[in-house]
């Protein structure tokens, strides 16, 4: 599929303009990849339209391909659907004891999850947990859970035979206050289906310890299902989030955007294995690069841009070895170092600077000092940033002023600004770019 994929992006590359068929065309095969995702058909259709009209309303950029365009609108929409307002990761647990009630069906994960997610809360929030079997229906269910406290030491509601649900609930919640806990956490029993029993007994648990968050667990690889469990949940319980199990399988995660896009709620966590810190925070960017299987496409751009950036490197510095470096220059070299992570990557592009480096160091510039320095140069006129000779002590006051800095500080950019002029035109005259090009690679 995925290679479908390229290979329709790889003519969009091709042409020049991205017509409407085009985007038709490309948006026809990311329609496939999404249904193969297991993303259910209306929330295709309808993640399609809106891409379809972002990018048809969209004019081609010049410095993007069509394609990767394309690419960026689909992978963006993918991002902002997926994406709540709330940081997933933050449970709304204040107030202790603040009750967690799992919900979701059989075998989805939710007892593992219960106890990745007390450890999770113990090891990272530092909170004191209690986890509360309330399965009542399958006989090793709540030795599960309990094997699994004393395992990631969380404690676990002492077992009583022949309580109810309900009773499990109240007498973890009685617990939970007098044992100083800020957390606990109510693992219900699942059934294969939904029917009648199961939402009738996660309500009135639900009744009795009123969660502050109601967590349903599905499994990653149920497909289009996911949604109907969702919806049925949330309309019978109402839930807070959604953890998503058995992403470390091949499923490609198509039920967390429908899922996201008919109930709303935000996915929290996914479950990445069987061991107790296989539990992460939700990331809509690699579900994203998942769903649409589209990962080395994703990385094609990625690569594709890199080049681009190069070819405009290896220009600007074929200009600069004929000594035409002024601090519009300077300015797209202190931006890009500030994209590339400072100093070091910088260098690394520039042979014979490594000394260079070395004394900027000194002189304390990081990326701190590097803004301040972009800011100095924005102060300047067009002309005075062709030509920074222009500068008369006035204007330099003001300049400075206006970046709120010192003059010290512009004379320190002029002079830096000289000497990159000074040793660019000398490794011109060196190595007419040959040394340079190589460095590029
Ligand atoms: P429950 O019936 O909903 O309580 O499900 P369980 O927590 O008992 O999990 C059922 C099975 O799925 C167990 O064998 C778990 O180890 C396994 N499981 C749970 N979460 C994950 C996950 O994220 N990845 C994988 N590979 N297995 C998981
Ligand atoms: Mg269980």
């Amino acid at each position: 599929l995925s290679e479908r994929l390229s290979g329709v992006f790889d003519r969009l590359t091709k042409q020049g303009a991205l017509s409407e068929e085009d985007v038709k065309t490309a948006l026809r095969e990311v329609r496939v990849a999404l249904l193969e995702a297991d993303v259910s058909l209306p929330v295709a259709r309808d993640f399609v339209k809106a891409v379809q009209d972002k990018a048809t309303g969209q004019a081609v950029t010049k410095s993007v391909t069509p394609g990767q365009q394309v690419v960026k609108i689909v992978h963006d929409e993918l991002v902002h659907v997926l994406t709540g307002d709330e940081d997933p990761g933050k449970l709304k647990i204040d107030n202790p004891p603040a009750p967690i009630l799992m919900v979701g069906l059989q075998g989805s994960g939710k007892t593992t999850t219960t106890a990745k997610l007390a450890k999770r809360l113990k090891e990272r929030d530092g909170k004191r947990v209690l986890m509360a079997s309330l399965d009542v229906n399958r006989p090793a269910a709540m030795e599960q859970l309990q094997i699994l406290g004393v395992q990631i030491g969380v404690d676990t509601l002492p077992i009583v035979k022949g309580e109810d649900p309900v009773q499990i609930a109240k007498r973890a919640k009685t617990q939970a206050s007098l044992g100083g806990y800020d957390v606990y956490m109510l693992d219900t029993a699942g059934r294969l289906h939904i029917d009648h029993e199961l939402i009738a007994q996660a309500a009135a648990v639900r009744d009795v310890a009123n969660p502050r968050e109601t967590l349903l667990v599905v499994d990653g690889l149920t497909g289009q299902d996911a949604v109907n469990v969702a919806t049925e949940f949330d309309d019978k319980i109402g839930v807070t989030g959604v953890v998503l199990t058995r992403m470390d399988g091949d499923g490609r995660g198509g039920a967390a955007l429908s899922m996201r896009a008919v109930t709303g709620k935000p996915i929290r966590f996914v479950g990445l294995g069987e061991k107790m810190d296989a539990l992460e925070t939700f990331e809509p960017e690699r579900i994203s690069g998942r769903i649409l299987g589209m990962g080395d496409i994703v990385a094609l751009v990625e690569k594709a841009q890199e080049t681009l950036e190069v070819e405009q490197a290896e220009r600007m510095m074929r200009r600069f070895t004929k000594g035409q470096f002024n601090m519009n220059d300077l300015k797209m070299q202190l931006e890009q170092m500030m994209k590339m992570g400072g100093m070091e990557g910088m260098m690394s592009m520039m042979p014979g600077a490594a000394k260079m480096s070395k004394q900027m160091e000194g002189a304390g510039i990081d990326d701190k000092m590097i803004k301040r320095q972009i800011a100095l140069i924005q102060s300047m006129t067009k002309k005075e940033r062709a030509n920074p000779a222009l500068l008369q002590a006035s204007r330099k006051k003001r300049i400075a002023r206006g970046a709120g800095m010192e003059v010290s500080d512009l004379n320190k950019l002029l002079k830096m600004h000289r000497q990159m002029a000074d040793m660019m035109k000398k490794m011109g005259k060196m190595g007419k770019g040959g040394m340079l090009k190589q460095a590029m690679k």
